[in-house]
């Protein structure tokens, strides 16, 4: 299954309850201070979406934590991360294939091991924006992107050198340090079927002003 369809499956099936990286994920996220069940605090937005989270939201990405921890590819957003990720689904190789960039000097790109890093963006308002570009040699089409995060809103482009924009815009009700995956999904043109999916994750690492 491709990344995104990892999203839509946090987000729509079936939790992977009784799956003991699950619940060891989960036994993390019951004892963190950075949790709103043992009393972190959260911004406006986050109160909305605590709502609904039977475990609590993580303050530091705002997502409900039985669903932040069911997606295998992701890893705990606080630094260092309480829990990593469990699964390559061999995008590690497949990421050999692509390169990242960015314009803004004040960014920096790395590459990880199963995915590209894209840290110093600056958080000074309530809305915020990060663009990178994606290149490959491979001949390939978007069919979708996400975010792990319902607060970041990416969107990808086709430009006219052949290269994919990806803008990333954040809406937060303050700034604050933060960290989301973009997702982008890319499929082969001359392949068929799931063997056709790649996907590039993009995590994106901002820091708050004073
Ligand atoms: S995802 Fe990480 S920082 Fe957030 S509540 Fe769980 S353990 Fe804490």
């Amino acid at each position: 299954m491709s990344k995104a369809g990892d999203m839509a499956e946090a987000y729509l099936n079936k939790l992977p309850d009784g799956e003991r990286w699950y619940e060891h994920r989960k036994s993390i996220c019951a004892g963190c201070p950075l949790n709103s069940k043992n009393g972190a605090e959260l911004s406006a937005l986050q109160k909305v979406t605590a709502l609904v989270a039977k475990d609590g939201v993580c303050s530091v990405c705002g997502c409900p934590t039985e669903r932040k921890t069911s997606v295998k590819h992701l890893e705990c957003p606080d630094t260092p991360p309480k829990w990593t990720a469990v699964e390559a689904g061999g995008e590690d190789k497949a990421l050999k294939d692509f390169s990242v960039s960015v314009e803004d000097p004040s960014l920096k790109v790395e590459a990880g091991k199963l995915n590209f890093v894209v840290s110093g963006g600056i958080c000074k308002s309530e809305i915020y924006m990060v663009a990178f570009t994606i290149k490959t040699k491979l001949n390939v089409e978007v069919i979708s992107t996400s975010s792990s995060c319902g607060c970041t809103k990416p969107l990808t482009t086709k430009t006219k050198d052949g290269e994919y924009l990806v803008t990333a815009s954040v809406t937060k009700d303050k700034p604050s340090n933060y960290t989301t995956t973009v997702n982008v999904t890319f499929t082969r043109k001359n392949m068929k079927g799931k063997g056709a999916l790649v996907t590039v994750p993009v995590l994106i690492k901002f820091k708050k002003t004073v």
